[in-house]
């Protein structure tokens, strides 16, 4: 275990509160995130859930060591939209699945997100999930019909404690009706298990089907975490605020139910939405349903992953992040210019423990990205006399250019080497151009023919290139 000046302190929904956080075993802390169903590109909405649960799971890491820590994101490939796609194209599921999460996964990637410790799929648990589901319809909490198993909520207490929805207010709702509604109990019950549909399904004691969203994650957790803990109750679970109920209050219903615990996750962690504008000047949630999207695949093929990192580290996590072009414009200039600081020095991870304590008290408080980003900035703005030309770096400045490293390096910022992020990703043609023009630059500089050297500066401006002159000739970098 590293730094403790500043212990973490993590707002937890369930408390509604700040709470200092203790991981039940310091040398195994466990965390969960909902990860996506994949069927379609995801945007930068859901990237904005994964970013924010990397960033905690580089700081738990940081904490508690590497290998402390075990991080599950499912991903979920089993849904009936996925069904229907596969249908509609005379698939398998798994073209469509494998497909989408090799992208999602490229995606987080390009946008610096460490691989999870665990990635369990839905389709690979259904043991575990009919076995979860059997034990609840044994303990009484659980009930079979027409097909169906539902889960009775009036048999769990605590239901809606995490968001409030009292058990009362949901039976308020409570009817007679069509379909799923007339198969159940009380309206506020949820279904674990339904029948196969279009052909696909799974052997059940119940008959065969396929399960519930809910039920996936619980069983999933188990599965990957608390297998490899003493207990049934996970550290941290982490998701978008959209999924606390009914998706993470269920989830605590079939576990605690289940496992016979008092509690599924000890902090719940919820990550507030991404925002796109309107046309009257307001802004809503980015979600598919109200085809506001931004794909994040889309937007790597303009802006390097590192650029939409730093954007949606921009706001507080427990903030709404409306996101816009000047957001990202302005994530690529403080890149740019913390790039251009670094590029004097060889970049390579900095380990110098003292420099964490920079960010430490920020990053600590609630993964406080803005304040430590601010002081990131402020480094960089203590350092702008300095000029990338100056050959020999006095010390106290390396010292600061290393404390900006090691900052940015744990917010999964500055990963790459000055020189590639300057290129950009040019395409090796187009590099053999820019190498040319910059040479022809050099070369007009040295005999001194001033209208030439000026003509392939303005040549490359007009390819949206830069020329710099420095002591070993002339280089380009995007502008
Ligand atoms: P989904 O695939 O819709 O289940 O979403 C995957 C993750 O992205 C979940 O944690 C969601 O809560 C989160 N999410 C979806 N839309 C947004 C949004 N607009 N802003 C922030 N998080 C979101
Ligand atoms: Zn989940």
């Amino acid at each position: 275990m590293t730094d403790q000046t500043h212990p973490l302190t993590l707002y937890n929904s369930l408390t509604r509160e700040k709470e200092q956080f203790i991981p039940q075993d310091p040398k195994r802390v466990t965390m969960y995130n909902c990860g996506p169903t994949v069927y379609s590109y995801a945007h930068i909405g859901n990237a904005r859930a994964a970013v924010v649960a990397d960033v905690l799971f580089r700081v738990l890491r940081h904490i508690y060591g590497e290998d402390a820590v075990v991080y599950a994101r499912n991903l979920t490939d089993i849904d009936d939209k996925i069904i229907k796609a596969a249908t509609e194209q005379g698939v398998e599921i798994s073209a469509i699945t494998e497909k989408f999460a090799k992208i999602y996964q490229d995606d987080l990637k390009a946008l610096n997100c460490l691989e999870p410790t665990e990635e369990p799929k839905a389709t690979t648990h259904i043991p575990d999930m009919i076995m979860m589901i059997s034990e609840l319809i044994e303990k009484g909490h659980a009930y079979e019909s027409d097909g169906h198993v539902f889960f009775d909520v009036s048999t769990y207490e605590a239901y809606g404690k995490l968001s409030g929805n009292t058990l009362d207010a949901l039976r308020g709702g409570d009817r007679v009706g069509e379909g799923e509604v007339a198969r159940k109990k009380n309206s506020a019950d949820f279904v674990l298990w339904k029948p196969e549909l279009d052909g696909v399904g799974w052997d059940a004691p119940f008959g065969r089907g396929r399960p519930g969203w809910h039920i996936e994650c619980s069983a999933m957790a188990k599965a990957t975490l608390t297998s490899q803990i003493d207990g049934d109750v996970i550290d941290i679970h982490c998701g978008g605020v959209d999924l606390k109920f009914p998706h993470h209050e269920n989830e605590i219903a079939q576990s605690c139910c289940a496992n016979e615990e008092a509690k599924f996750a000890n902090y719940w962690v919820h990550n507030e939405f991404l925002n796109m504008a309107k046309p009257d000047g307001q802004s809503e949630k980015m979600s598919k349903s109200l085809g506001n999207v931004t794909l994040v695949h889309d937007l790597l093929k303009e802006w390097d992953g590192e650029v939409i990192r730093l954007a949606l580290l921009k706001a507080h996590y427990r903030s709404e992040l409306n996101w816009s072009e000047d957001l990202l414009r302005e994530s690529k200039a403080q890149l740019d210019g913390w790039y251009r600081l670094v590029s004097v020095k060889q970049i390579e991870p900095d380990t110098d423990e003292g420099h964490f304590v920079i960010i430490s008290e920020f990053i600590t408080d609630d993964l406080s990205m803005p304040s430590a980003l601010g002081e990131l900035s402020a480094i960089r703005a203590s350092l702008t006399t300095f000029t990338a030309n100056e050959e020999d770096v006095p010390l106290h400045i390396e010292d600061r250019i290393d404390a900006l490293i090691y900052g940015a390096n744990l917010l999964g910022l500055l990963q790459k080497d000055p020189e590639e992020w300057f290129k950009g990703n040019a395409s090796s043609d187009d590099q053999a151009e820019f190498d040319a023009i910059a040479l022809r630059r050099q070369e007009a500089r040295a005999a001194k023919d001033w209208a030439a050297a000026d003509a392939a500066r303005d040549e490359a401006m007009a390819k949206g290139i830069v020329l710099e002159d420095g002591p070993d000739g002339t280089s380009w970098r995007k502008a």
